[in-house]
């Protein structure tokens, strides 16, 4: 089967133009190369193509090197893996080397090495993203099925290439439930089986890989779908026990979307909002998120805390130094009582400042040392019970502190 007319019909011309510019290099050069994974699954499905990904028999840095320098290719990045972003013709195109990976354990990841074409596509996560379609002269457009992918692309099946496949990768359970939710396909029936026995590899995956799927998930435009399908499959618990359910990130999600928060990582925020205070530090530790995180977990646990029956001055000794965004994530599921208690800081006691220094109690005749610091925190804190003073005010306030 040839494509040359989907090719034409689904790719815009500069994209059309740029691919057929890299087929007439490569050919120059005597290299093979394929437009491979989702571009080539995409163009059977219909679907515009933003991404296009090319599997060369050479590593695409050095070959680049060699192309006719008429063709201005501009090196977006490139890897010492193999794989090099070109931008040609406004274009952004991904090359990458054809590989073959090892796993030595499962859930790590691979070791690669040089291989065939055949290699790569056998390498790869399920059937319909192992399809290919050449791009030199002599197979221009010409679609390369070694693992029946169409068939599964037309009866709307994901299916894996070999029994290890989760084993060996289990980021393949979320891409598999991914795909599922978005091209509406279903998990053919071996698949299935096979997904359910790789649960027990999820944990060996390492923090970084399971919060970039988490975030894979979160970008999808079904995601709701998609983390409804994480449920069924329980692989929010298989990974860590302490991980929040599908369902209740939808909600949550819903809750925090109109809230102004950072939207890169507003997902994630409802995602740790979710997990309970004694589990909330070692996922974010499993998932390696950082410091940042590691704050905001805290943040939302000592809001968590503070006492339906607080002072004000224990809400601005709790509060301080807990982040805006920290309180309207809280602030979305706390107790009425607590989200008063933050309306409060928010409000009035985040504002209360000091408009006197040390200089104005050695004006009233202190002599430096500790204990001007000890007046003015005395002063800060009787505004914080009582209301917030203009300057003349908390001098007088000050006075009777010295
Ligand atoms: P999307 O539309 O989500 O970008 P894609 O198919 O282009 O889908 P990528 O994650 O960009 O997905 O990966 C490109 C290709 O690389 C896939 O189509 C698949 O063939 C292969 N691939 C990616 N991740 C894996 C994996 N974990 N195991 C095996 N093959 C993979």
């Amino acid at each position: 089967m040839n494509i040359e007319n989907l090719l034409k019909k689904t790719l815009s011309s500069s994209q059309y133009q740029a691919i057929n510019i890299l087929g007439e290099q490569f050919d120059r050069l005597g290299i093979r190369a394929f437009l491979v994974g989702g571009t080539v699954r995409d163009l059977l499905l219909g679907n515009s193509i933003t991404d296009i990904d090319i599997v060369l028999e050479s590593n695409p840095h050095h070959v680049i090197a060699k192309f006719d320098v008429k063709y201005e290719i501009e090196i977006v990045s490139y890897s010492q893996f193999g794989t090099c972003k070109i931008n040609l013709l406004g274009q952004i195109i991904d090359l990458a080397m054809a590989r073959k990976e090892k796993y030595p354990f499962p859930g790590d990841l691979p070791v690669v090495e040089q291989a065939s074409f055949e290699d790569d596509l056998a390498r790869r996560d399920f059937s319909i993203n192992a399809l290919a379609a050449g791009i030199n002269r002599s197979d221009w457009g010409e679609l390369i099925d070694f693992h029946d992918g169409l068939a599964d692309l037309t009866s709307k099946r994901i299916r894996v290439l070999h029994c290890e496949s989760f084993e060996d990768d289990p980021t393949r359970i979320f891409r598999g439930l991914r795909y599922s939710a978005r091209l509406g396909f279903d998990l053919e029936n071996k698949t299935k089986g096979l997904l359910i026995a790789g649960l027990e590899f999820l944990p060996l995956l390492s923090g970084v890989r399971v919060t970039s799927e988490i975030r894979k998930v979160f970008s999808e435009e079904n995601s709701a779908a998609i983390l409804n399908a994480l449920d069924q499959y329980k692989v929010m618990k298989y990974v860590h026990e302490g991980f929040p359910s599908g369902s209740d990130l939808i909600k949550r999600r819903e809750l925090l979307g109109s809230l102004g928060i950072d939207s890169n990582n507003r997902d994630l925020y409802a995602f740790i909002s979710l997990i309970s205070p004694t589990q909330r530090q070692n996922v974010i530790v499993r998932m390696n998120l950082g410091n940042e995180f590691l704050k905001f977990g805290s943040d939302i646990g000592r809001i968590e805390l503070l006492e339906e029956e607080a002072s004000r001055s224990d809400i601005h000794d709790q509060l301080k130094q807990v982040s805006e965004t920290a309180m309207l994530v809280a602030g979305t599921y706390v107790s009425t009582k607590t989200k008063s208690h933050l309306d409060l800081f928010l409000e009035e006691l985040n504002n209360i400042n000091l408009l006197i220094g040390g200089e104005d109690l050695i004006d009233l005749g202190m002599s430096q040392g500790p204990r001007v610091g000890d007046v003015l925190s005395k002063t800060l804190a009787h505004m914080i019970e009582s209301g917030p003073l203009s300057k003349s005010e908390q001098i007088l306030v000050a006075k009777r502190f010295i």
